[in-house]
């Protein structure tokens, strides 16, 4: 009430001051006294000692509640001696009774005034220390960084206030589900350690039931007899434990204060409880979302810290007119400082063009962030660098945060290398299927018209024979030039088989020049070989003659004509060394790396006539290293000529060694064989029925599975040559039919189709056959097989 009063006159900055020393509290009650005795005389001629008190009573309550009760009672008795000082008489003494029951009325009133203003000078004094605590708790508080010293300060305030000595803040702990003890004063460690893992603690208590409790007595009441031993011991006899409820009803914890004797807590000491444990709560709310905030920065600076992404916050560097200039970095990560080549700390502060001066150079880039912040959106950009002659790509994202600009660089260098290869490969493979399309349509022009001279009932025999040496010369240019692509696919997959065996050099080499003679006579080339004589190596000579001769056709098509051309082999550092040199138009040693690529052709040479599918080397060079060894080409540049050098390890010996020679013999003087030849196609089959009855076999024929078995079952041949497409019965079927028989299990069945994928391969090992020749078959391969089985 007198907090109230006080606030609406302007006493509450008076009161503390007269409060201050006794001498002012009397000399106040003087002011007061003075000021109604002049009041007094002031209206005395109106109303002639009538009202002799009337300005008294409110002059004392006034300085009993200000200034205390002994300067009330100076008020009370100088109005006493000034109601005496108005009487007619000249002694002051009273004698009439009149008098003196006015004396004694007026000193009782003075006497209750003083008890009464006495009284809510205390009330009024206590409520105003309370306040005084509290604000000077508040602003302790404010300057206090820590909540365990936050917490302190709370729990010795409250302790204060209620006059106690002992009290306790504990705050819940959600793992355990109990209290932890934050903050105490005058309890014993195993007090608190009790406390600590009691769930019959008044705090505890307050806790579950979320809600004031009260112990008056702690002897009496049933719910402390758990802890009353310790209480006994600790000297606590009551308790009052107020729960710290957090903005949002979760229970945070407890504040109590303890009492060493049985005691039932004022409403003033509630109010005190109410407003230490809001502060409590508010500064545990604090605590615990400040550290989240760290927590969380913590973890994402971690994050960040340690991300293979280049990470960057930059501040904007703004002039007088508020225009972003220049960023300041304001992090990086270690991956960026990785990239700008300085430590983590090192541009910390400091304004970008300060650290890397050349930074704005790039395009558009300033401009980015500056967008990127004014617009508060994000942005994204793909950027180029170099450095130490290293090409990168970074994707860029600056995205705004808070004022400022995060900036995250992702590497995307492989993947634009990939994005650039992958264009080149699809640029080479058109180019290829181009060049493939026509190389296939080339042969057709003369296949077509020796065809329709051989038809012509006027071409003479002399004709006839020539258009069938055209269209054979045609069609095995055609299926090499199909087996150099199955071949390739073969390596890519990792499927070529090499059928390895002791081999003369020199008939390998002889196979190639075979092969590659009409280019070289064609273009007139000089062709030298030094190839030591009786050179035997272990290798598969049919794909080592494809090498040979691709390099020979190579030097052909590639050298002007009547240019030379020599093929030098040769032992060296235990290596067998083959080169296929040339006098022709060269290679640039920048293109030299990237001839063994697939489809690879070097410009200068796609212009040449002769240019071919850009496979052939990649061919030798997957069939060199299949060997166990390697290729190379070397050239002194554009018109210097080129030498291509198959390196192989040496399994080489220089001496035929008998068992060699003697299988030698052994094939060439293989018995014939009786042989069962399937097939729907009647052409092919007696075509190829001829060839083998010309190497001294004996053929049976057939055009359908059925037929075939019938066949097989009459003659048991030794060789069974099956089409898989066949009507009646397939080839598999077949297979399978003969591989069950008694006496099909030894003989050598071959497969002839058109299908050459591995999955077909399978099949028609699983049906049984022993080889798989794809059409059209070659008749040497056949013939060497059917002598070499
Ligand atoms: P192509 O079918 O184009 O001849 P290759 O794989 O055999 O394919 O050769 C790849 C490229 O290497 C050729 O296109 C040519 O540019 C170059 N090249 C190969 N051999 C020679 C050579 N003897 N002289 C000059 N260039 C050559």
């Amino acid at each position: 009430m007198f907090s109230r009063i006080s606030r609406d006159f302007g006493l509450a900055r008076l009161w503390p001051w007269i409060e201050k020393t006794p001498t002012r509290r009397f000399a106040f009650a003087a002011f007061v006294a003075i000021a109604a005795v002049a009041l007094h005389w002031l209206i005395f001629p109106f109303t002639h000692g009538r009202t002799s008190f009337i300005f008294f009573p409110p002059a004392i309550i006034l300085v009993t509640t200000l200034a205390g009760r002994w300067p009330g009672v100076l008020v009370a008795l100088i109005g006493v001696l000034n109601s005496a000082l108005q009487k007619d008489t000249e002694s002051l003494f009273v004698f009439n009774s009149a008098e003196q029951v006015a004396v004694i009325a007026s000193a009782l009133v003075a006497a209750m005034l003083i008890w009464v203003g006495d009284y809510y000078r205390s009330i009024s004094r206590r409520e105003l220390l309370d306040l005084h605590e509290l604000h000077e708790l508040s602003a302790t508080l404010a300057s206090i960084p820590r909540l365990p010293d936050q917490l302190r300060l709370i729990m010795s305030t409250f302790a204060r206030m209620h006059g106690a000595d002992k009290g306790l803040i504990s705050i819940h702990d959600p793992q355990r589900d109990a209290l932890n003890v934050a903050a105490s004063i005058g309890f014993s460690p195993l007090a608190l350690d009790t406390f600590r893992e009691s769930a019959k603690s008044a705090s505890a208590i307050a806790r579950i039931e979320r809600a004031r409790v009260v112990i008056e007595d702690t002897e009496s009441d049933p719910r402390f007899e758990e802890l009353r031993e310790l209480c006994r011991a600790e000297g606590v006899r009551a308790v009052h434990a107020t729960p710290l409820m957090s903005r949002d009803g979760e229970v945070l914890g407890a504040l109590a204060v303890h009492f060493s004797a049985p005691r039932k807590p004022s409403e003033r000491e509630f109010r005190i409880a109410d407003i230490c444990a809001r502060k409590a709560a508010v500064f545990i709310e604090r605590a615990r979302a400040e550290d989240r905030v760290s927590q969380r920065d913590r973890r994402f600076e971690s994050v960040l810290s340690s991300s293979g992404v280049p990470f960057v916050v930059l501040s904007p560097v703004r002039d007088a007119s508020g225009k972003i200039t220049d960023f300041r970095w304001g992090f990086l990560n270690a991956a960026a400082a990785n990239i700008m080549r300085c430590r983590p700390t090192e541009f910390l502060g400091r304004k970008v063009t300060d650290t890397l001066p050349r930074a704005w150079q790039d395009r558009g880039r300033f401009e980015l962030y500056v967008e990127a912040l004014e617009k508060n959106e994000v942005r994204e950009t793909e950027r180029q660098t170099e450095a130490d002659g290293n090409q990168s790509w970074y994707h860029i994202v600056a995205s705004p945060l808070d004022g400022d600009l995060a900036v995250w660089f992702a590497d995307v260098t492989q993947r634009k290398l990939q994005e650039r290869s992958l264009i080149e490969a699809d640029r080479r493979k058109d180019e290829f299927l181009a060049t493939l399309a026509h190389e296939l349509r080339n042969p057709l022009a003369p296949i077509r018209q020796a065809a329709s001279i051989a038809r012509n009932d006027n071409a003479t025999d002399a004709q006839k024979r020539w258009s069938n040496t055209v269209i054979e010369r045609q069609v095995q240019h055609m299926s090499l030039l199909l087996d150099d692509l199955l071949d390739v696919s073969r390596i890519t997959h990792g499927t070529l088989q090499l059928r390895r065996q002791q081999t003369d050099l020199q008939s390998i080499i002889g196979a190639a020049v075979e092969t590659a003679r009409p280019l070289i006579d064609e273009r007139h080339h000089h062709l030298v070989l030094e190839v030591p004589d009786r050179l035997q190596m272990n290798c598969d000579p049919l794909r080592l003659a494809q090498v040979l001769s691709n390099l020979l056709a190579n030097a052909a098509k590639y050298t002007n004509p009547h240019g030379k051309i020599r093929v030098v082999a040769q032992q060296v550092d235990g290596e067998l060394a083959i080169a296929v040199e040339d006098s022709g138009i060269g290679i640039a040693s920048e293109d030299l790396p990237k001839v063994f690529g697939m489809f690879a052709q070097v410009r200068s040479a796609q212009d040449h006539a002769a240019g071919g599918l850009g496979i052939g080397l990649a061919l030798a060079k997957g069939i060199v290293e299949l060997h166990g060894g390697h290729i190379e080409a070397q050239s002194a540049g554009i018109g210097q000529g080129s030498r291509f050098t198959v390196r192989l390890p040496n399994t080489a010996t220089s001496a035929l060694s008998p068992k060699v020679a003697g299988a030698a013999r052994n094939g060439s003087d293989a018995p014939n064989k009786r042989i069962l030849l399937a097939d729907d196609n009647r052409d092919a089959a007696e075509s190829l029925a001829i060839i083998l009855r010309l190497e001294g076999h004996d053929v049976e024929l057939a055009h359908d599975g059925n037929s075939a078995l019938r066949s097989f079952a009459a003659r048991r041949p030794d060789v069974a040559l099956l089409d898989i497409g066949m009507p009646m019965s397939n080839g598999y079927e077949v297979a399978r039919k003969i591989r069950a028989a008694p006496e099909g299990a030894g003989v050598l069945l071959i497969a002839i189709t058109g299908w050459a994928q591995d999955t077909d391969k399978a099949e028609s090992r699983a049906a049984g056959f022993d080889h798989h020749l794809t059409k059209p078959i070659e008749p040497e391969i056949l013939i060497d097989l059917l002598d070499h089985t």
